[in-house]
């Protein structure tokens, strides 16, 4: 069965930027699933999946919109180190949820200036061309909840 709007899909892949370097990959463990048609992968991805078949293996490409969207500079953003009461060190590379007008954000620590903490809000893949090893496992029907919830139960999906 090919990939079509409301079928639940795993698949394998391994996602490298341009320079070659590996920044995820399914390899060693189950494959990822995901319910097609209800955003629950990025958009580029999804779209080149579609008609695909289970065995079938493909590279694709992602531009950043279509991925995890273009780097914003808004979202650099200096810090007080007061703003992290109960943590003792502050080192680039740490996460942690901030709240913002749009609700919790993700934000990386970027460097560390004295009193003044730089941290970064966007996707730490925004920004970049995304390039996707894939090799499809499974494509199945999905059941009139899983479509109703817009995810995938069971196996590799939400237990609940
Ligand atoms: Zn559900």
């Amino acid at each position: 069965m090919q990939i079509a709007q409301n079928s639940v899909v795993a698949f394998h892949y391994t996602l490298t930027n341009d320079e070659g370097e590996v920044l995820d990959s399914s390899e060693g463990r189950e494959p990822l699933t995901y319910l097609h048609g209800a955003g629950n992968i990025i958009p580029g991805l999804e779209k080149e999946l579609e008609g695909h078949a289970a065995g079938e293996k493909l590279n694709v490409s992602v531009s950043p919109e279509e991925g995890y969207g273009e780097l914003q500079e808004q979202l650099m953003q200096e810090v007080p180190r007061d703003a992290f009461q109960g943590v003792e060190s502050i080192e680039p590379g740490m996460q942690f949820q901030a709240q913002t007008q749009g609700g919790p954000l993700m934000v990386t620590v970027k460097k560390v200036e004295g009193d003044t903490v730089v941290v970064d809000g966007n996707h730490p893949l925004a920004g970049q061309k995304l390039n996707f090893d894939v090799e499809i496992a499974e494509v199945r029907e999905a059941s009139a909840e899983e479509v109703e919830h817009g995810h995938v139960h069971g196996e590799g999906g939400v237990e609940h």
